[in-house]
């Protein structure tokens, strides 16, 4: 027979393994989801799936503030930066959820792609028994669903070459760890340089020789890019487009700057043209956008729960890339009245 304490104690540990179970691959969210009514949501939260989002760029992190330089948050900033974004109605997923038009987030919930570039030791540390200290990005964001048990850690790490994450050669159990919790590693090219200050076909080689690395954990061919310092070969976007790497298909590519996206399903959104949104509190940083969302709310993003549908009310109805996004089931709603007028 339990004592109360350990039964208590019992009955938050299966509470808490189970949502982590299901918390590791978000489904909790569409299942409880599908069990509400399109209708009552689009009441409860006027889903608007052709509003912006935001990409936010980070590189490593540090121990103070005052180490803190235009890519750089401290292990406390980080945190806060996490807390804010999830009081605020944020939910982060990966680039590659985002890309896929597939955004499994909560009802009301506005999608966030967190990124990170150059592999920094700071992405994910693992004690001698491979859990996550509390100084890297991946311990701090578990460290934040362990006190919002609705807050499912995701997050995006471009790689560059051979030696990332604080190791020499890229290290299996750190990137086991990523892949089976809910992030993802993609590309930011083998060495890190101005791409549009070499040859093309040099260019082209330091993405496939990174795809080619990354394939070895991933099992695809298929991957997202990061541009260095932001700079591309001319005639890029139409490069990509085409069969210029081969048997390798990058299905996106990051800037370095400045402004929130259209929405993925919006005609104007271009994968190969993604802005970042970067970390930090000043001007046209992450802070400054989040206020930005909070005096026009209209312009933003809320999900109506289901990856499988897109709800936007009428009068965004001219933003919708109708062909790009045949595979899913379009709800409009009138902006008034909140009834579905087409589905
Ligand atoms: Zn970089």
């Amino acid at each position: 027979m339990l004592n109360p304490v350990m039964s208590v104690l019992l009955s938050a540990y299966l509470a808490f393994s189970g949502f982590y179970m299901y918390g590791s691959t978000a489904s909790i969210d569409s299942k409880s989801a599908e069990s509400v009514s399109i209708d009552k949501v689009i009441e409860e939260h006027q889903p608007n799936e052709l509003g912006k989002i935001m990409v936010v760029m980070y590189h490593n992190l540090v121990e103070t503030e005052a180490e803190e330089g235009d890519y750089a948050r401290s292990y406390a900033n980080f945190e806060k930066d996490l807390i804010r974004l999830h009081e605020n109605g944020y939910a982060p997923i990966r680039m590659s959820e985002w890309i896929s038009g597939k955004i499994d987030v909560p009802a009301g919930k506005t999608p966030v792609v967190l990124t990170f570039d150059d592999g920094h030791p700071t992405d994910i540390q693992l004690d001698k028994n491979g859990k996550p200290t509390e100084q890297c990005v991946v311990g701090i964001m578990e460290k934040v669903q362990k006190k919002y048990l609705d807050f499912v850690p995701k997050a995006t790490f471009y790689l560059n070459g051979p030696a990332a994450l604080g190791d020499l050669e890229l290290d299996k159990k750190k990137i086991d760890y990523l892949m089976s919790h809910g992030y993802e590693i993609q590309n930011h090219t083998s060495n890190h340089l101005h791409l549009n200050a070499i040859p093309l076909d040099q260019a082209r080689e330091e993405i496939v020789s990174q795809a080619k690395r990354l394939e070895k954990f991933t099992k695809s061919k298929n991957f997202h890019l990061a541009l260095p310092f932001g700079q591309r070969p001319d005639n890029y976007a139409e490069l990509v487009r085409g069969d210029w790497l081969g048997e390798y298909k990058m299905l996106s590519s990051v800037n370095v700057g400045w402004d929130p996206i259209p929405s993925v399903y919006d005609k104007d959104f271009d994968p190969y043209d993604i802005h970042r949104v970067t970390c930090g509190e000043d001007d046209f940083e992450l802070y400054f956008w989040m206020d930005d969302f909070e005096s026009v709310p209209q312009t933003r993003f809320y999900s109506d729960g289901n990856p499988d549908t897109i709800t936007f009310p009428v009068s965004e109805k001219d933003k919708f890339n109708e062909e790009g996004m045949s595979g899913f089931q379009k709800i409009i709603y009138d902006d008034e009245s909140l009834k579905i007028i087409e589905e």
